[in-house]
């Protein structure tokens, strides 16, 4: 029986690991940036400005094709542990919207990294070769502290081998390891969050009639992603 072929092409991360936590910088103009992603440059962390490297992939046609373009996204997934990406295998699109998702000089923010093909011999596609920063505009909330991110890889191939044809298919796409965010820079609301989050405590314990149990200032105090989530958790349950 023959094989049905789902992908035209196979793919695999070049980029040796991945980390299981990020942090995520809120820098001014809405800049979300990873911090070291997907691993600090040349394995030596540089403590200011950029710290990260280019994602390398390397794609083998399975059958042969017209031309091929290759984008990343970062993504969350959800609790089914899908990516809600803006693509999908077979999804069809034209040139001026591939462009448009991946133009980074009309919009710093554009959700998408386009691959440049750096060795053609061996199909190497490198993504975000000159380290603009990987920003990651997704929005948190401390509900959400918990979700899950990857970098999302896909390669679209143009319908027809003339260079008039706009249309695209994607045929191939690749997850990489599933990542956590964290924030340690004190952000611009921390001070209001934080207040929002004791006024709610001191609710939850008003309405337990729970006052002489004493605040948890040892968790207030400090301000790191496990701290939050175990405050969270706390008033979760209370
Ligand atoms: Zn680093």
């Amino acid at each position: 029986m023959a094989q049905m072929c789902v992908n035209a092409v196979s793919l695999r991360f070049l980029t040796s690991e991945f980390k299981a936590h990020y942090q995520r910088n809120n820098k001014q103009g809405g800049h979300k940036n990873l911090r070291c992603f997907p691993n600090c440059c040349n394995g030596i962390h540089a403590s200011s400005g950029f710290c990260g490297s280019a994602v390398l992939v390397q794609i083998s046609p399975t059958m042969p094709c017209n031309q091929l373009a290759v984008y990343a996204a970062f993504c969350p997934l959800n609790t089914a542990g899908q990516p809600q990406s803006l693509t999908y295998l077979r999804d069809i699109k034209t040139t001026e919207q591939l462009n448009a998702l991946a133009d980074k000089e009309r919009d710093v923010h554009s959700p998408w990294y386009a691959g440049d093909c750096v060795n053609n011999d061996n199909g190497v596609y490198s993504i975000n070769t000159f380290k603009r920063g990987w920003h990651y505009g997704w929005t948190s909330n401390r509900h959400m502290a918990d979700t899950k991110h990857v970098l999302c890889v896909y390669v679209f191939e143009r319908n027809k081998p003339s260079l008039d044809c706009c249309f695209w298919s994607c045929v191939g796409e690749l997850m990489s390891p599933a990542f956590q965010l964290y924030c340690r820079r004190r952000a611009k609301g921390e001070k209001m969050f934080w207040h929002n989050e004791v006024l709610f405590y001191l609710k939850k314990r008003y309405q337990r009639n729970d006052m002489e149990k004493p605040m948890p200032y040892n968790i207030l105090r400090d301000n790191d992603m496990g701290k939050i989530q175990c405050l969270t958790k706390c008033l979760d349950r209370a």
